[in-house]
């Protein structure tokens, strides 16, 4: 148990709380440490802070803002080591991966502190002058899941500190130790008021969503939670981005070389205990190579070493929480229950923690659960195909559209392939590679609006025609 107090940080200052939420180290279930649980005076508090801030920040130079924003990469990264520990104890990635996302944290803040964006003349006539400005919106509430703590808050403070806005940020009461603590950390580098954290239990979400208070909501979590989250924005018309689930597919067509891409896939599906968006949740595998990709993901997924992410050497942590521990297994009692085969069954040695093995499922049926739904954990279904416009069809039946990929020795004719996916991310023959420069985010239930890149940068800006009479 970590000993040491958390506090939330309200307009600069430490703030406890009379209640605290428990949090769980999921690779041992032993209470890792106790977080504030925000009143709604809390909020209050919070959103008058950051309101208050508002004016002072907005009117900074847009320099001083990108130092600013630079400012949290050095504090992440002066702070990787404390902060990985603390990330992997309460979420449970292996320690290097944790360090890896303080890290791509630390160079999410500098690239987006790099992007640049300008105002346009729309009309210039006799008559008059139209520019068109981007300003910034106020104070923007920004919600995050628990799979990346960290990457998935700077992905929402940086842009909104640089166009101008002030936020309060909730990380999620499954991992609230890592953004509390950033928090703490930046209290003597950015103006008070500027970021507030507060953390809480269910309560607190709904509360902020459906508060006047916030100009924005910016969120990343399920899909079901982000119609919640729209639904009770609608009543103050607070803007919202949403970034949801999805139902990720890779398209493997029959050129591809096995036993190069069978590791690459691998983690493709279970990078971070397969608890990752754009995860990819069915593999559609071509006849031809679908034997031997199977044998080939087997023999790698029997040599992953899974456990403590404390532990030199894991490359695979627990599942989050109970909750998605329990739903995970379910998943894989169901489909034995339905007599499907599975291509993967890894075993787990740890005595304690929510660990799963991951499971590659034997070309279920189309309409089975674990092909239909997003598990959101380390189960996979193997789909055999042989006609390439039956399998777009497959993917595109989706509800989702967050991302995608295709996998072949052609690139054109992968790249052709990749046209037709109706998703917002599409990679051929890489996967993952994201950054501060490129847009991401979902299509049909995966969301709405997109973060990264200049387009995910002018969701945290209003549009102003400003017209003047010559
Ligand atoms: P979740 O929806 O349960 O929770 C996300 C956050 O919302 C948490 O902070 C939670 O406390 C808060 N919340 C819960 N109910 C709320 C409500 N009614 N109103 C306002 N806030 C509320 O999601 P999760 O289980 O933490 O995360 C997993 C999901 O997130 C998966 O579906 C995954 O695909 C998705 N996800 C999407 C992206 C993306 O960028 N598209 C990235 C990561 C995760």
């Amino acid at each position: 148990m970590i000993e040491r107090a958390f506090t939330m940080t309200v307009g600069g200052s430490p703030v406890h709380t009379a209640e605290s939420i428990e949090v769980i180290d999921p690779a041992t279930e032993a209470v890792l440490a106790e977080a504030p649980r925000a009143t709604e005076m809390d909020l209050e508090s919070a959103i008058a802070a950051a309101r208050d801030a508002f004016p002072g920040w907005r009117s900074r130079g847009l320099d001083d803002r990108r130092a600013a924003v630079r400012a949290i990469a050095v504090v992440l990264r002066d702070n990787r080591d404390e902060l990985a520990a603390l990330l992997t104890s309460e979420q449970g990635k292996p320690f290097a991966l944790a360090r890896g996302e303080i890290d791509r944290a630390a160079m999410w803040a500098d690239g987006v502190a790099d992007l640049e964006w300008e105002e346009r003349v729309a009309e210039d006539t006799e008559q008059h002058r139209v520019r068109v400005r981007r300003v910034p919106l106020g104070v923007v509430g920004a919600i995050v899941p628990w799979n990346f703590p960290v990457t998935l808050a700077v992905w929402k403070i940086a842009p909104a500190l640089l166009t101008g806005n002030t936020v309060v940020l909730k990380p999620s009461p499954m991992t609230p130790l890592t953004g509390l603590r950033l928090g703490e950390l930046l209290r003597d580098v950015l103006p008070a008021g500027v970021l507030n954290v507060i953390t809480g239990g269910d309560e607190l979400g709904p509360w902020m969503t459906s508060h006047p208070g916030f100009d924005k909501i910016a969120f990343t979590g399920s899909s079901a939670t982000g119609k919640r989250v729209m639904a009770s924005a609608s009543e103050h018309l607070t803007r919202v981005t949403l970034e949801l689930g999805g139902n990720d597919a890779a398209v493997v067509l029959p050129d591809v070389d096995v036993a190069e891409i069978a590791p690459t896939l691998y983690w493709a599906c279970f990078s971070n205990s397969s608890q990752y968006c754009l995860a990819t949740k069915r593999l559609y595998v071509h006849d031809d190579v679908y034997d031997d990709l199977a044998r080939a993901l087997r023999d790698y997924g029997l040599s992953v070493r899974i456990g403590n992410g404390m532990a030199e050497g894991v490359q695979l942590g627990p599942i989050q929480n109970r909750t998605q521990f329990d739903k995970v297994q379910g998943y894989i009692e169901q489909s034995r229950e339905a007599g499907h085969r599975f291509v993967l069954e890894t075993p787990i040695e740890e005595p304690s923690g929510y660990f799963i093995g991951p499971v590659i499922v034997d070309d279920p049926p189309a309409d089975a659960p674990i092909v239909t739904e997003e598990p959101f954990g380390p189960i996979v279904p193997m789909l055999r195909f042989t006609d390439v416009d039956a399998v777009i069809d497959a993917v595109n039946s989706s509800p989702y559209g967050l991302g995608g990929s295709v996998w072949s020795a052609d690139t054109e004719a992968a790249t052709a392939i990749a046209e037709r996916i109706e998703s917002g991310v599409v990679w051929v023959n890489e996967i993952h590679a994201l950054s501060p420069q490129f847009p991401m985010g979902g299509r049909k239930e995966s969301g709405i609006g997109r973060e990264n890149g200049i387009e995910g940068l002018l969701e945290y800006t209003a549009t102003q025609a400003l017209a003047v009479r010559k």
